[in-house]
């Protein structure tokens, strides 16, 4: 630990009392490391303020001893931006004991709650006024607000509703100087100038410590179906969404699976059955929603579906009978990445390019990665309406046990080129971290990177905002 850091844990405890400074190794290793278990930091001390106030105090601290902060909430980001530097220079600011949610009000149509509250607890709260947060996602149990903000974090309701960016109505935060910036007012139009809110959306913790956001809230579900249709290939897939588009507005959720992962995922879990019989080379989940007790979703989309089964643009389709059965169907989609693991070693990307390109783009990008890497499989799976897919290759049964450390490296270079070639980005929803901080630097255009780089130094001239993350 430098005498920098003994000062700061020192004066904080001080200040803030035991509560807020954790310098116990067994409490503090179970964050220093990232969801994923690949990369692992270290770190002195685990800050937990339980105050905006209290963020505050760390900050200045911070700045005056120039000791950098790594903010943290649920751990759940797939960039490991949350992980603190691996010689210990940095100190972790854990945002949980944030946890309050400030108020949720069905009028105003928006909830305002501390960085720490986890996504399920949010859920539940505007469920309890007739209220929904939109957004969800397989780590809602976990995450928090504050991460899911500074990751602009998507998930599986983007399509209706946007990412993290269009559901924050505003920002409040502890800038790098030790300032409070309070953006918490949720008004609808405010044109004075820069948004320093949309600034932190997404930020990564480098320009500043969020420390509640003004969420928008939507009418709570009235009635949901989920469908489950083979299709023959990811063109008709898009053909079948855009069909569904035209006729309705119901639907928010509109997943792609190549058959050969719902193979794995029958395969790998237990208690899972395909919902259709006879091979389609493609399968889309499909979630229907509305706000409206007298709609019958369920004959709403079955009606549209037997259209599009009409004009050819789907091999086959069913209808969940009823919750159990739409739980199951979203299980086929949600075990992909574990039922992965258990076959072998998957080298992830999560990547976006423009929506009417991606059904090609999966055909033809598979198909160079498996020329260019002999014995291995690529595929693309997930949110098809928002030009966002997980393309995911794996090794296949007899690579060698370090194929992913030998060859990793190579084939991201190579996935993250054809992403770049088709116009698209190297991270569509799980930010760049310090995972993909090389990539972007050797691909991202040199104005972007300046711009980049001119706001953090003035926003955060001392570099104690996570260090070492999203900024190359
Ligand atoms: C099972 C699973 C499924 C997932 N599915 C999706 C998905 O569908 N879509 C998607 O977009 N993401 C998904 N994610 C990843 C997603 O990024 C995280 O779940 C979430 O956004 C991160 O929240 P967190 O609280 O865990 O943040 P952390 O992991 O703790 O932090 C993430 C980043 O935000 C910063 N940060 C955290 N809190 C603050 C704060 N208060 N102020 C400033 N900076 C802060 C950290 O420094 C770090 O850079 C998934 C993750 C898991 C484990």
């Amino acid at each position: 630990m430098t005498e920098a850091e003994t000062l700061l844990i020192e004066q904080a405890a001080a200040k803030l009392g035991p509560k807020a400074v954790i310098t116990d190794t067994r409490e503090i290793e179970p964050w220093v490391s990232d969801w994923r278990g690949r990369v692992h930091g270290a770190a002195p001390a685990m800050l937990a303020p339980a105050s905006t106030d209290e963020v505050a105090e760390i900050v200045r601290l911070a700045a005056e001893y120039r000791v950098p902060l790594v903010p943290q909430g649920g751990n759940t980001g797939m960039a490991a931006g949350a992980t603190p530097p691996a010689d210990g220079s940095a100190l972790l600011l854990s945002m949980r004991r944030m946890n309050r949610i400030r108020s949720v009000s069905a009028e105003n149509r928006l909830a305002v709650a501390e960085a720490g509250v986890i996504l399920a607890t949010l859920h539940d709260a505007a469920h309890e006024v007739g209220m929904r947060f939109p957004l969800t996602l397989g780590a809602r149990g976990s995450c928090t607000l504050g991460g899911l903000t500074s990751t602009n974090a998507g998930g599986t309701q983007v399509l209706k509703f946007g990412t993290m960016r269009s559901l924050v109505a505003g920002v409040e935060a502890v800038l790098p100087d030790g300032s409070i910036h309070n953006g918490l007012s949720g008004l609808k139009k405010d044109n004075r100038g820069y948004s320093l809110d949309q600034l932190l959306i997404g930020a990564e913790g480098t320009l500043g410590v969020v420390t509640a956001v003004a969420l928008r809230l939507v009418p709570a579900i009235a009635g949901r179906a989920v469908a489950w249709a083979g299709v023959t290939d990811p063109i008709k897939a898009l053909d079948l969404l855009r069909f569904l588009e035209a006729r309705t507005n119901v639907i928010e959720g509109f997943e792609l699976l190549p058959q050969d992962s719902l193979d794995l995922v029958l395969k790998h879990i237990p208690n899972t059955r395909s919902p259709l019989d006879g091979g389609h080379a493609w399968n889309v989940l499909i979630e229907a929603t509305t706000s409206d007790p007298d709609t019958d979703i369920g004959a709403e989309l079955e009606r549209l579906l037997a259209a599009a089964l009409q004009q050819g643009l789907a091999g086959d389709a069913v209808l969940a009978a009823n919750e159990g059965q739409a739980e199951a169907f979203w299980k086929l989609r949600d075990d992909i990445s574990e039922a992965e693991r258990t076959e072998g070693q998957t080298l992830a990307h999560d990547i976006s390019v423009p929506v009417a390109d991606m059904p090609a783009f999966i055909l033809d990008a598979s198909a160079k990665v498996e020329a260019a890497f002999p014995g291995v499989t690529a595929t693309g799976f997930g949110h098809l309406g928002d030009g966002n897919i997980h393309f995911h290759v794996r090794a296949g049964a007899h690579a060698a046990p370090d194929w992913y450390d030998r060859e990793g490296e190579q084939i991201t270079r190579f996935v993250d080129d054809l992403v770049t070639a088709a116009g698209g980005s190297i991270s569509a929803e799980h930010g760049i971290g310090q995972l993909k901080r090389a990539e972007f630097a050797r691909l991202a255009s040199p104005g972007r990177i300046h711009a980049l780089r001119a706001i953090k130094h003035a926003l955060d001239p001392l570099g104690i905002m996570n260090p070492g993350k999203l900024v190359p």
